[in-house]
């Protein structure tokens, strides 16, 4: 990543504050923040935990093939996601939502047009894009959220105020607050992934937890290969093969975020 040094004095704060290193096996411990500035701390320069089979990239990045995907993959990508991450099933304005449907005329409605196969009226996933250059990262004021060596944008839901200042630096809704306690609207707890907090923003964070123990994202495991996940710095990757082969789009990128999802049309 080009901002290193920046990265570097930041840990460097942060131990200065007292963040202790502890082992990568205690980042899932007991409490609603799983993630915290500690796996920046002990990470390898790829942004995985160095120990064990986990898997590595410079820069991760997940190619969407929009052609490949139906209602009913989508319902199932969603699914395997929000369940074995807690995210609650609340039925009002106040959801929570990692990864959800929408059509693509609303997913990308500066390039949506009449001639893209298949039509805009059908529906695609959308998630936290883990940009390249995350407002969400640059206006959070307690560093809660902040984006790992290999590209992935965290949250360390222990550090996080609910300001929701980047909820508002996010141009493209990845993120949900807490307006309540989430626990009674999780209809089986999940205990090895952490529950959230009232007043807590969440996201997708790409599987983090997988990632570690050698595994692909849950989404991309249950997607019948309409979502690839691997290293955009490695040209022989799955993903780079898949955007060499097709059309590819990302979300508003005139805003210079540089989404690391990019969707097959
Ligand atoms: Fe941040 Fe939104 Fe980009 Fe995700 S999509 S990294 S939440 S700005």
């Amino acid at each position: 990543m080009k901002n290193t040094r920046r990265k570097f004095l930041k840990i460097a704060g942060l131990a200065a504050l007292g963040w202790s290193v502890r082992p990568a096996s205690r980042l899932f411990g007991s409490g609603h923040g799983s993630h915290s500035a500690e796996g920046l701390l002990i990470a390898s320069k790829h942004g995985a935990p160095e120990h064990g089979e986990g898997l590595h990239a410079e820069r991760w990045a997940m190619v969407i093939d929009t052609r490949k995907l139906t209602p009913a993959i989508e319902k199932k990508c969603v699914e395997a996601c929000h369940t074995n991450h807690n995210v609650p099933s609340i039925d009002t304005k106040q959801n929570i939502k990692w990864i959800w449907s929408a059509h693509l005329h609303n997913v990308f409605p500066e390039q949506a047009h009449e001639h893209i196969p298949g039509g805009t009226e059908r529906t695609t996933l959308a998630l936290c894009n883990h940009c390249e250059h995350p407002p969400c990262v640059r206006v959070c004021p307690t560093k809660a959220t902040f984006q790992r060596e290999d590209g992935i944008v965290m949250m360390d839901f222990h550090r996080c105020i609910g300001c929701r200042y980047c909820m508002a630096g996010c141009p493209y809704g990845s993120r949900s607050f807490n307006f309540m306690d989430p626990r009674p609207y999780i209809k089986d707890i999940t205990p090895e992934f952490p529950t959230r907090t009232k007043g807590v923003v969440e996201k997708c964070e790409f599987c983090t937890e997988r990632l570690a123990e050698g595994k692909l994202p849950y989404c991309v495991e249950v997607s019948e290969g309409a979502m690839i996940f691997g290293d955009l710095e490695d040209p022989k990757s799955d993903v780079r093969k898949a955007l060499a082969s097709r059309y590819s789009i990302r979300r508003k990128p005139e805003l210079g975020t540089e989404p690391g999802v990019y969707y097959l049309i």
